[in-house]
């Protein structure tokens, strides 16, 4: 079974919307937004996919065969898949049927994980795309936790894996450029993206972060869909 997140009204996040950041910034997605994770960051945005403190699991996940949510992916007409959490790497034995089925009907997947667990023979076969975003000190996470290197070893070795990184404050960048040196990844495939869950916050950290992006060849992204729709859940 698979953990779901719930959105407001209680039904699965499962959602058609454009990607919001990173390099498929704009492209059509349907959205599998997967319940639980390994790390607790300050400022996480979907909270309620794991934080069971202030969040209650029955209210807030649904836990769904794999055949239920191929068709409620399969409820919409685009076969790109985008799998983010949470965590989505945790189920990722839960995910294989899944993956494996919607692949064989032509459809391609990006997956969002936070670098620390490493990838099976068999989502490495049919995930077209990683959207790696290993937590930085700011994050509030231990850094031991945060940072698994043969599980961020493997990623780099991938030439499909990009490494977005959260930024809050400008120091944040000289620990990208650790990591750029660490596990030799070429600028084009490190992406800086301001952190806030609003329009205002992001307003304000993109009013430095560019310039920074330029300084060292790295790329920019934004957050469209909180741009676009706030902190909305299922958008
Ligand atoms: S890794 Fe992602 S889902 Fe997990 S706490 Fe951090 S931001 Fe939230």
């Amino acid at each position: 079974m698979l953990k779901v997140s719930r959105r407001s009204g209680g039904e699965p996040e499962i959602f058609h919307s454009v990607q919001g950041e990173g390099v498929s910034l704009g492209v059509p997605s349907v959205f599998l937004r997967l319940a639980t994770c390994n790390l607790a960051c300050s400022w996480c945005d979907t909270k309620y996919t794991w934080d069971w403190q202030n969040f209650n699991y029955q209210t807030e996940v649904v836990e769904l065969g794999p055949e239920i949510v191929q068709q409620k992916i399969q409820a919409y007409d685009c076969s790109h898949v985008v799998i983010t959490g949470g965590e989505p790497m945790l189920q990722q034995e839960e995910l294989q049927p899944l993956v494996e089925s919607l692949a064989a009907e032509g459809y391609t997947f990006e997956v969002e994980t936070n670098g620390t667990i490493p990838p099976t023979p068999g989502m490495l076969r049919h995930i077209g795309q990683w959207n790696v975003s290993p937590k930085l000190r700011t994050s509030g996470n231990q850094l031991l936790e945060t940072q698994n290197p043969l599980t961020l070893q493997t990623f780099a070795a991938l030439p499909d894996a990009y490494f977005k990184f959260v930024i809050s404050v400008e120091s944040d960048v000289d620990e990208v450029c650790t990591l750029r040196d660490q596990y030799d990844l070429a600028p084009q495939r490190i992406l800086l993206m301001p952190e806030g869950r609003t329009p205002d916050a992001l307003a304000r950290k993109s009013a430095w972060l560019p310039e920074l992006c330029v300084q060292h060849g790295f790329r920019f992204t934004t957050r469209l869909h909180i741009i676009l729709w706030g902190d909305e859940r299922g958008r």
